[in-house]
């Protein structure tokens, strides 16, 4: 069988005294969407974050296509550039254009040409239905606008998976769906993708598997269908109750 696209096995991390990560063991299969959900400060973000490297772990490994995350300069650069990452606040550059905030990481760490890193940008913006906005800056969209900005700057880079931290819960609520709908579009075209999110809708709709944290492990993983229909354990009972 092909090696997991990305590996985390027995990953241990503390914060201090406070032990946030405990033997996590997941693997993702490339092409593979999981959804990771479970009560606030159960550890969703910083497992995330340690598999870019935004975090540090102590104990345990985390590859990314086989190559494995350490804090390491020269590693970290590579791991950034395959792994796209979507936070809960937009985190766009807020004095460069839309266009822009897509082009300055090809230029820069791809050291793509310019007409081409643009031509590649309108592409995406189109694709997140946002082309027309190409020479605003960031203030002058919506929250929704933005987080799909966010989107396709990640996806300039040519990530081999995307990494999404509750991309919809700092949206007013009618701006959720076109987030969301971007992210169902995305994981039509096979893109490997991690997502933190409560939107059991789009649970059901892409993900392959639920992951389940609770207290810094992961407590359950299953189907969206048995996950959420049939948790085996109480905690994701009530944690289902109330997010429903
Ligand atoms: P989640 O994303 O599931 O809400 P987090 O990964 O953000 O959880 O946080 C897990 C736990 O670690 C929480 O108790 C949080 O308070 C704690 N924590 C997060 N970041 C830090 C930090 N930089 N220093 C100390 N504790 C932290
Ligand atoms: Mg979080």
């Amino acid at each position: 069988m092909e090696n997991p696209l990305i590996q985390l096995a027995n990953v241990n991390k503390w914060y201090n005294q406070f032990h946030v990560l405990r033997d996590i063991d997941l693997e993702v299969r490339r092409g593979e969407r999981i959804v990771v959900c479970g009560p606030s400060g159960s550890g969703k973000s910083t497992m995330i974050r340690c598999i870019n490297g935004l975090e540090a772990y102590e104990q345990g490994t985390i590859t990314v296509a086989g190559e494995r995350v350490d804090q390491d300069d020269d590693n970290i650069e590579k791991i950034r550039q395959r792994v796209g990452m979507v936070f809960q606040s937009f985190n766009l550059f807020p004095h460069l254009s839309i266009l822009d905030n897509l082009t300055l990481g090809p230029i820069k760490l791809k050291r793509v040409p310019r007409a081409a890193a643009e031509a590649r940008a309108m592409e995406l913006l189109e694709r997140v239905h946002i082309g027309h906005q190409a020479l605003k800056f960031p203030n002058q969209l919506s929250g929704g606008q933005q987080q799909r900005v966010a989107i396709a700057r990640a996806l300039a880079m040519e990530p081999d998976v995307m990494l999404f931290d509750e991309p919809t819960s700092a949206l007013d609520p009618e701006m959720v769906k076109e987030v969301l709908d971007v992210m169902i579009e995305l994981a039509g075209t096979g893109m490997t993708m991690i997502c933190v999110t409560h939107e059991m809708g789009f649970a059901r709709a892409v993900a392959d598997r639920v992951v389940f944290m609770a207290d810094g492990a992961i407590a359950e993983v299953g189907t969206p269908d048995s996950f959420f229909s049939a948790p085996r354990t109480e905690r994701a009972r009530q944690f289902i109750q109330q997010v429903i």
